[in-house]
């Protein structure tokens, strides 16, 4: 397979107020002196740091991406973000149907999909969440799992938009516990085989992303992995200094 360009994206979760807008500067200036880097490079900050993240970037390569959109486009829908308003605000990418949502808030596969399916009406690049509980995993049932929730969350089609799948064993989010690399290839490789099965030349193309406790010390091993083709990184994205090291490791 020929190399993809890797996206490395930070989800900072709710956490942040104005002052860790400074490590939206230091990541521009660490990317800025770096210069030549071979990969795309997202944030995802909280929905209130979404506009003043974005002025931060400008002038550099550093994209600012949403954490979640409801699947309407307006309307009665107090407290939720719609896939225009993100992209109003700055937002180049959303992540959808992240762990922590399909548990808080009961989505489904089918409401991951019709979310990623609004992100890609407004103009937004979806990042579609999928992984197995730890439950899963020990019963053997992990790919079967996993291959349900992409069959069921993705839209029918991407038009032009690139397909971005991140693969995030629930048991490996924010515990620093991760699967054997060999486990890692094994799932990408399944997941690879269902997208080009399904959307053939795209699939091809589509960015498997890993995500689940990936930290500077086992980025590049994780990263070099076949069928991974980017990171999703939660703690370690909080720092620019400890992102910028994953996003070197890439
Ligand atoms: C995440 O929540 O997307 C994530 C991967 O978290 P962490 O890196 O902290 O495990």
């Amino acid at each position: 397979q020929e190399r993809l360009r890797p996206l490395i994206a930070g989800n900072w979760k709710m956490n942040g107020t104005s002052a860790a807008l400074e490590q939206i500067a230091r990541l521009k200036t660490l990317l800025g002196e770096a210069g030549n880097i071979d990969s795309d490079v997202l944030v995802c900050p909280p929905a209130t740091l979404l506009e003043r993240a974005s002025q931060r970037a400008q002038g550099s390569a550093l994209r600012i991406g949403g954490q979640d959109c409801h699947a309407n486009p307006s309307g009665a829908h107090t407290g939720d973000v719609s896939a225009s308003m993100l992209l109003d605000a700055g937002a180049s990418h959303v992540i959808v149907g992240h762990s922590e949502r399909r548990a808080d808030h009961g989505e489904t596969s089918e409401t991951v999909r019709a979310k990623a399916a609004a992100a890609l009406a407004a103009g937004l690049v979806p990042i579609i969440c999928v992984g197995e509980t730890e439950a899963e995993r020990l019963a053997g049932t992990a790919n079967q799992v996993v291959g349900e929730q992409v069959k069921f969350s993705l839209p029918e089609t991407f038009g032009e938009t690139p397909i971005i799948v991140a693969y995030e064993p629930v048991w490996a989010i924010g515990t620093g516990r991760t699967p054997t690399i060999d486990d890692i290839a094994q799932m990408h490789a399944h997941m690879r085989q269902l997208l080009v099965a399904r959307f053939g030349k795209a699939g091809e193309a589509a960015l498997l992303l890993y995500g689940g406790s990936v930290k500077p010390s086992n980025a590049e091993e994780i990263l070099r992995t076949p069928n991974v083709n980017g990171a999703l990184v939660g703690g370690a994205s909080l720092l620019a200094d400890d992102f910028f090291s994953i996003i070197v490791a890439a």
